[in-house]
């Protein structure tokens, strides 16, 4: 396993549709081990793999806290077949848009059908914060992010501080 480096804004690859996976090989079952690798190493609670540069339906979450027993979960070209009225809000954060936290409202309940990493077709209703963090893998997948919710003016503002972080180099005192 491999932990990857995680793209973050501006990149334009965050912007891109990924693409069904057609066939669940070696290289698909090394993509997902590394995946779960480097979001545990991030301390997220999901990570689709566009965010490691590779443009493939293909997204990991565990959303169980630190004191539980680890609930990992693969989603291979998830597609959602419900959501629910009743909405939820979070303050979300994402492993491509550091320091940014927006409050984002979702419907509380989604039915996402699936493919798991041995090829069977499955279906996850996901309820709170896998709701909220499966919609929001789903969108990168879609080529969305979280800033994507806020105006443009906000938007522009927020990429342009990361752009500023990136830029400059460490600050020392000697
Ligand atoms: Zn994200």
């Amino acid at each position: 396993m491999t932990i990857k480096e995680i793209i973050t804004v501006p990149d334009e690859i965050l912007k891109k549709v990924s693409n069904p996976i057609e066939k669940i090989g070696s290289d698909e079952k090394k993509l997902i081990n590394d995946l779960f690798e480097t979001m545990y190493h991030s301390n997220g609670i999901g990570l689709a793999a566009v965010q490691v540069g590779i443009l493939k339906r293909v997204l990991v979450v565990d959303v169980s806290s630190k004191n539980e027993k680890k609930q990992p979960i693969a989603l291979i070209n998830p597609v959602i077949k419900n959501l629910s009225d009743e909405m939820s809000v979070y303050e979300e954060g994402c492993l491509s848009i550091p320091e940014t936290f927006v409050e984002i409202e979702r419907p509380k309940i989604c039915e996402i059908e699936y493919i798991d990493e041995k090829g069977s077709k499955k279906n996850l209703k996901c309820d709170g914060l896998l709701s909220t963090c499966v919609q929001h893998e789903i969108n990168h997948l879609d080529g969305k992010l979280i800033i994507d919710h806020l105006s443009k003016l906000k938007k522009d503002f927020i990429i342009k501080k990361i752009s500023k972080i990136k830029k400059n180099p460490d600050r020392v005192v000697v």
